[in-house]
């Protein structure tokens, strides 16, 4: 795994044996990110036996290399636009997981003690134009009737709580906030483990066949049978899963750190240590890690030069929202792959009688990934699928997955067309 700041900062993992030889299970799960690891520990506190594999290390995909924001929201859907989506009972039911997501993940690291710099001190979305302002009132009056914390931010309180430049105004959730990302993963590791279940790294799935009323899942140097499988490898499913890995187009995004700020500024910018991540489709994003580093970063239509050309575009967008700043330099420079549908909604699939998936966080599945885990954990214990949060559906594959997997953000340009547009 390449060096990301988080990796600096996280604890280490607890130790894991690649697997050799045969062993059973009541669920295998493939995948070591908050996904297979949050429903891991749920299935272990529930007394059903799991064993994880991971291709390369604990938290090595999206999970160990994302900005850390805990957002309880999706990016682009709404209260009302998810329930018109679902109907009942999905609607409800998923808005009630979305609602509590941000605080089950909070919960589950003071339950466990988990050491990853877990800031609870709210999420903050600012709107970039005046007409992003109208949909931040339309967001906090919508999530206020589901039971959100949510609050709507005049410009100058805005300002106030964070420092911010060049906003309109913008909404507040206070149980969102931010965490080393990877030092969730390996916590929630750690808890599963406690609890009884089995990760081994390094052992990729590389076969999944049935046998005998069951699955088995064979691996370089071992298997695992098992009459549940989750496949829990989000934008790195490869073609052990094709039908999955066709449901969803892998998107690089870029991260980056400042050097630590000096007291003096870290006075000016983001003094309530929030979460922020505006109204564009074109994300500007920012928090603190422990030592007082901005985390931002950003995305590129096509990923030539992206160190110099991802340095320019972060510094020149954090000076624009504080100005107090300067020309920023940077510790740190790292990428993951986002897990993206085309409606921009995650899905349930079933692949076959025992095999189950979920994909499609769009990036927001720091919250989302560990909530649903305690829902996929009922399911692979023999919960009815009509009873899951989201409908239960086979895959659907992707018109020209692959050329899309290859073209990555192309959308780019109109993405940064449609923010420069004003909305109603
Ligand atoms: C750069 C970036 C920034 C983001 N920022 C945020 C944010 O601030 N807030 C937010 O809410 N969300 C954010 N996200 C999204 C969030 O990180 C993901 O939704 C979440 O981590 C997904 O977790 P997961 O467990 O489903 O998948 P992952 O963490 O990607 O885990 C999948 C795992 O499966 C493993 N795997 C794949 N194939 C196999 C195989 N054949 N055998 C064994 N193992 C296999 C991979 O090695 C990987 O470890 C961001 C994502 C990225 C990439």
């Amino acid at each position: 795994m390449s060096t990301t700041l988080w990796s600096t900062l996280a604890p280490p993992a607890p130790p894991t044996e690649p697997l050799r030889g045969e062993r059973t299970a009541d669920v295998a799960i493939v995948g070591a990110g908050y996904s297979g690891l949050s429903t891991a520990l749920h299935l272990a506190e529930a007394g059903a036996s799991a064993v994880v594999l991971e291709a390369d290390e604990i938290g090595s995909g999206a999970s160990g290399r994302n900005n850390g924001q805990v957002i309880p929201t999706l990016t682009r859907h709404d209260p009302d636009a998810i329930q018109k989506r679902y109907g009942e009972p999905w609607g409800g039911r998923f808005l009630k997981l979305l609602v509590g997501s941000a605080d089950l993940v909070y919960e589950r690291i003071r339950r466990h003690g988990m050491d990853c710099d877990g800031v609870q001190n709210g999420w903050i979305q600012p709107a970039h134009s005046p007409g992003r302002v109208n949909l931040a009132r339309r967001r906090v009056e919508q999530w206020a009737k589901h039971g959100a914390p949510v609050e709507f931010l005049e410009r100058d309180r805005l300002t106030e709580l964070t420092g911010i430049s060049g906003y309109h105004g913008g909404w507040l959730n206070r149980s969102g906030g931010h965490v080393n990302p990877l030092a969730l993963a390996r916590g929630l590791a750690r808890a599963a483990l406690s609890a009884g279940a089995v990760i081994h790294e390094r052992s990729p799935a590389i076969g999944l066949v049935a046998d005998r009323g069951a699955w088995r899942v064979t691996t370089p140097d071992g298997a695992v049978r098992a009459r549940r499988v989750l496949l829990a490898t989000a934008a790195y499913t490869d073609d052990v899963a094709p039908d999955l890995k066709r449901s969803i187009v892998p998107v690089r995004a870029y991260q980056m750190a400042t050097r630590p700020l000096g007291d003096n500024l870290r006075k000016l910018i983001l003094a309530g240590n929030h979460a922020v991540s505006d109204t564009r489709m074109d994300l500007r994003f920012f928090h603190y890690d422990r030592a007082g580093r901005l985390v931002s970063g950003g995305s590129l239509a096509l990923p030539v030069m992206a160190e110099e050309r991802m340095t320019r575009q972060v510094a020149r967008r954090l000076a624009q929202a504080f100005p107090e700043l300067g020309e920023p330099s940077f510790d740190f420079l790292w990428s993951g792959l986002i897990g993206m549908t085309p409606d921009r909604l995650p899905r349930i699939y079933r692949l076959a009688d025992g095999i189950h998936a979920w994909i499609g966080c769009n990036g927001r599945g720091v919250a989302l990934a560990t909530a649903l885990g305690r829902d996929m954990a009922a399911l692979l214990r023999g919960a009815p699928e009509a009873d899951m949060p989201l409908p239960v559906t086979a895959p659907e594959p992707i018109f020209a997955q692959a050329l899309l997997a290859k073209l990555g953000r192309a959308a780019l340009p109109y993405y940064r067309w449609r923010d420069s547009r004003e909305i109603g």
